[in-house]
């Protein structure tokens, strides 16, 4: 599959325990996409990860792919999709109190934990439903 979109050159790391199971260890490394174009679609499997997002694979060869707002536009797609890596750097951690220890925080990039994300999200969410 390919992908085309509005990416962002800062990457997150989640460190939540789905990603850690889904990328084999550690975090999922990611990059936000805006107006996610997707083609190959039909050799995707998406599934219902929680109340409020999905998770993508290749069907093929089981790549980790992306995750996704349900019903939204944006998505946050592997970083080793990208042809080019150059200029990315960790600028955001998530759900950093799942973090194992044996993995050391970037330097200079923000720490967030699930309650925030989770507080986050909510207020993201909300503030989309008004509008
Ligand atoms: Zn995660």
């Amino acid at each position: 599959m390919r992908f085309k979109g509005d990416v962002q050159e800062t990457a997150q790391a989640c460190h939540c325990t789905q990603c850690q199971r889904w990328t084999g260890g550690g975090p999922l490394f990611a990059v936000r996409v805006r107006d996610l174009d997707l083609t190959g679609a039909e050799n995707i499997h998406s599934y219902a990860h929680s109340d409020w997002g999905d998770r993508a694979v290749c069907q093929t060869c089981g790549s980790t792919l992306y995750w996704k707002l349900q019903d939204r536009s944006i998505a946050f797609v592997a970083l080793g999709l990208l042809d080019d890596q150059s200029g990315i750097t960790v600028t955001e951690e998530i759900f950093v109190d799942f973090r194992p220890d044996w993995f050391p925080p970037f330097e200079g990039a923000a720490q967030r934990t699930e309650a925030e994300m989770k507080a986050q999200l909510a207020a993201f969410l909300e503030k989309e439903n008004q509008t």
